[in-house]
């Protein structure tokens, strides 16, 4: 019963690539229900439970909060550390190529987006990928790359979404080192969230905000943390 439920819930997961807290609280109750199985309404419990069942398959269910939505999300993802093998199946050479360079270009931007008109006219592309990558192709895949939770669409432009940064954190830390590290206090990737005035390093907002209770320096320049906190 509770093993239908682990199932039913993780299909539901890998469906959708990304689940937010209302969709979240769309999906599980029914599924609960047809296994009769109310207990297992703990998503926090049931996730846990789950990755223990995933571990070998290297696939993982993680939240993470987007700073951009201000908003949790439930994530499916490989956790492959290649770019190409989590695209194998589904997409063309040219397909996985154009993901790669969508990625080399959002990686070292100031708030990590591409404008749809750079999406179009992509330079780096080799002439046989922009061959079969017409603008239609291009629809359809970041499209489909954002129903996935791998970009988030916002005011014309494409961000990271909540996937990519389960996903491809260490990707992102390893490639682009320069523009993306990690949280000093969390250790855990960080993009937009609040940046420290004298230092630049970045940090999560809930964590300098929990940090700055006992402390009044930033974590990791060590200097009086100026900057403000909305
Ligand atoms: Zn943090
Ligand atoms: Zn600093």
């Amino acid at each position: 019963m509770r093993d239908g439920v682990k199932k039913a819930f993780l299909q539901a997961c890998i469906n959708h690539g990304s689940l937010s807290t209302e969709q979240i609280n769309d999906v599980l109750p029914p599924i609960c229900q047809t296994y009769d199985a109310d207990d297992a309404l703990d998503v926090k419990k049931l996730v846990l439970e789950i990755n223990n069942d995933l571990k070998e398959l290297n696939q993982e269910l993680s939240f993470i909060k987007h700073p951009l939505l201000d908003k949790e999300f439930l994530v499916f993802g490989l956790t492959f550390e290649t770019l190409a093998s989590k695209h194998q199946q589904h997409y063309t050479e040219a397909d996985q190529m154009y993901f790669a360079k969508l990625v080399e270009i959002m990686a070292p931007q100031e708030d990590y987006s591409i404008s749809w008109v750079d999406m179009y006219n992509l330079s780096s592309l080799t002439p046989t990928a922009r061959k079969h990558l017409p603008k239609t192709r291009i629809q359809f895949l970041v499209k489909k790359w954002t129903d996935q939770g791998y970009f988030l669409e916002m005011d014309d432009k494409i961000y990271f979404g909540p996937r990519m940064l389960v996903e491809y954190a260490s990707h992102l830390k390893t490639h682009y080192s320069d523009y993306i590290k990690d949280c000093p206090l969390c250790k855990k990737i960080v993009l937009w969230d609040i940046k420290c005035s004298g230092c630049g390093a970045k940090v999560h907002k809930e964590c300098i905000r929990t940090f700055l209770k006992r402390n009044s320096n930033c974590p990791a320049c060590s200097n009086v943390w100026s900057t403000a906190l909305n």
